[in-house]
């Protein structure tokens, strides 16, 4: 049963790609910030370290086709659905760039 968000993920943003193993994760735009980010599979507050680097190290791919080699931050911080994992990476935006 869906129990947010982030458990019933639609269609509607752009998709990069979606993990079954070594566990479940998908990749997608956020809806609300229109930045990249990893979704656990699991309605789950916190990733293992291994599974928190394992989408990191995916999420930064994505980021860096899309905004170039260091030009984004990974962000943990779950503001809107504070009990299910996601991380965002998004844009550092610099003065005069
Ligand atoms: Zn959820
Ligand atoms: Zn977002």
């Amino acid at each position: 049963m869906p129990k947010c968000e982030l458990c019933e993920l639609r269609e509607y943003t752009q998709r990069y790609c979606q993990f079954v193993h070594p566990f479940k994760f998908s990749i997608l735009d956020c809806d609300s910030c229109d930045t990249p980010m990893a979704v656990l599979g699991e309605h789950r507050v916190a990733p293992s370290d291994e599974e928190r680097a394992f989408m990191i190290e995916a999420l930064s791919l994505v980021a860096r086709k899309k905004y170039g080699e260091d030009r984004f931050i990974i962000d943990g911080v779950m503001r809107q659905i504070p009990d299910h994992c996601h991380i965002h990476a998004r844009p550092i935006v610099r003065f005069g760039a």
